[in-house]
């Protein structure tokens, strides 16, 4: 990779960045396609979001990622928002376009690719029971109302977050049957007897840790399972499903996937899919 006095800079905020698979995924690509950009990491910590973007737009720098804990709290900075970003409250791509930054939610295209893929399914029609109502769930459930899915239950902790997506989607999608749940096993048992397929879109599963109570039984045999966790690769929630031998995916699939809508974005170029892929799967092998 040669860096020139007309290289395009890419890159990725967050706090921590460190552990980013994206600028080894990103930077495979645009080696790949002999592009002259590269993508590097910045830790920004929160206190100090506004001026960090406003140094990015004085920089030049050509388009960036955004991932925790800035997705939502950039929004302000910004001085566009995609409908897609506005309608899930979240953005994790930022493109320059004229003097604009604008912002883009890659992460919902990504899973639905995934879904599509890793699973083979096509949500149009299905029930999906999703857990979990941070940034990651919003995107998702975001991107399932628009594929037409018809009815989404929204299990959280915090009653509340459940409620709030709810109320943000509802009037986008009146076709979309919405429910908002706890994780109280009855409830639950409920919910996953109706559901096509169940999306774990909170951190647990992360370090191996697991749900308290997740009667993953009452999932029909022909239920699919969605982790968007892929660190480790198998959590304990995709080691249920598979002795229950229900089809499931991680969230491999899903960020290999944003990241090449962003990396489109960016450059107006396909991304080089089997080569940020092998990229990724190499990464979290090492
Ligand atoms: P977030 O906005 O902080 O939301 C975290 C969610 O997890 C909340 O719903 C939270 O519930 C729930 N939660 C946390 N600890 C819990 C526990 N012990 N029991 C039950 N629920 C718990 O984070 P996020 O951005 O949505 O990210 C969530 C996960 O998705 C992370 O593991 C992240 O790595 C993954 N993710 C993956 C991709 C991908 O490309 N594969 C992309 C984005 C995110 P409360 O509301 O009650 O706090």
């Amino acid at each position: 990779m040669r860096i020139s006095g007309k290289t395009r800079v890419l890159g990725i905020i967050g706090a921590p960045v460190g552990h980013s698979l994206s600028p080894a995924m990103q930077n495979a690509a645009i080696e790949e396609l002999g592009l002259d950009y590269v993508y590097v990491p910045f830790p920004v910590e929160p206190d100090f979001l506004g001026q960090a973007v406003e140094g990015l737009r004085r920089l030049g720098v050509w388009g960036f990622n955004v991932t925790i804990p800035h997705k939502s709290a950039i929004i302000p900075f910004l001085d566009r928002i995609a409908p897609e970003a506005e309608l899930c409250g979240a953005v994790n791509t930022v493109c320059r376009e004229g003097e604009l930054l604008v912002g883009y939610n890659t992460d919902g295209i990504g899973f639905l690719a995934s879904v599509r893929e890793d699973l083979g399914h096509d949500p149009r029609g299905s029930s999906v029971l999703i857990l979990g109502a941070g940034g990651a769930a919003r995107g998702a459930v975001a991107a399932l109302a628009g594929a037409g899915v018809a009815c989404i239950v929204i299990a959280n902790r915090t009653r509340e977050r459940g409620v709030a997506l709810v109320e943000r989607c509802q009037s986008a999608f009146p076709g979309v049957r919405f429910v908002v749940s706890s994780l109280a096993e009855d409830e639950l048992v409920e919910h996953l007897r109706g559901a096509d397929l169940l999306v774990n879109t909170t951190s647990v599963g992360m370090n191996g840790t697991n749900f308290e109570c997740l009667p993953l039984f009452a999932l029909p045999p022909a239920g699919l399972v969605y982790d968007m966790v892929y660190v480790p690769a198998e959590t304990p929630l995709l080691a249920e499903a598979k002795t229950r031998g229900l089809a499931c995916a991680n969230g491999t699939g899903m960020l290999a996937a944003q990241g090449e809508a962003a990396f489109s974005l960016w450059t107006g170029r396909q991304a080089p899919r089997s080569i940020m892929r092998q990229k990724l799967l190499a990464e979290l092998e090492r």
